[in-house]
């Protein structure tokens, strides 16, 4: 394990990079237990930014990027509200500073985890960075029945579906009951 003093992070109250190769590490995950833990782990810890976002006076959503050896380097949260700008969505600012600050080697081997799964503005920034996995916890579906609305909220396989191969692989949704929790009484 590695001490926490050797942890560097670019930080602002919104989303934190932790650089490759001093970040928290996690052994790559090899049966499908493991590979099930992990992915619930990092689910998790999309939930606590998207709660942490909620905190900030934003919208309820956290997305983080882990790369092929299993290790956080960045995390992003929604900042809609306090930028004014609603396409501030936790994947979107993810995939902004990944491009910004991540090779593009990195990223085509990196999977996204988000805490909702992504709407289509965001499945195209993921598309067009070439990241070719996402695991998302609550779904589009379920989102759209606490917002008591459907509007604009498709299944992301859907949209990454019309994409030429390689398609984005998709996994979700992860821990749904605790991925839910962080929009309740938020939406009406
Ligand atoms: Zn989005």
């Amino acid at each position: 394990m590695q001490s926490p003093n050797r942890r560097k992070f670019l930080q602002t109250p919104a989303i934190a990079i932790a650089l490759p190769g001093i970040a928290s590490s996690q052994a790559s995950a090899q049966s499908p237990q493991r590979l099930r833990e992990g992915r619930e782990q990092f689910i998790r810890q999309a939930i606590e930014v998207a709660a942490s976002a909620r905190k900030n006076g934003n919208h309820p959503f956290g997305a983080l990027l882990v790369d092929e050896r299993g290790r956080v380097i960045l995390t992003a949260e929604n900042t809609a509200l306090t930028t004014k700008d609603p396409t501030r969505h936790a994947e979107l600012n993810l995939v902004q500073l990944a491009c910004a600050n991540i090779s593009s080697e990195t990223l085509a081997k990196a999977t996204l985890y988000t805490s909702t799964e992504p709407c289509i503005m965001c499945c195209g920034a993921i598309h067009w960075a070439r990241i070719p996995s996402v695991v998302f916890g609550c779904s589009a579906k379920t989102l759209g029945s606490i917002v008591k609305s459907d509007d604009f909220l498709f299944p992301c396989r859907e949209t990454f579906r019309r994409t030429k191969q390689p398609s984005v692989l998709v996994v979700g949704p992860v821990l749904e009951a605790e991925a839910v929790v962080v929009h309740r009484d938020f939406w009406n």
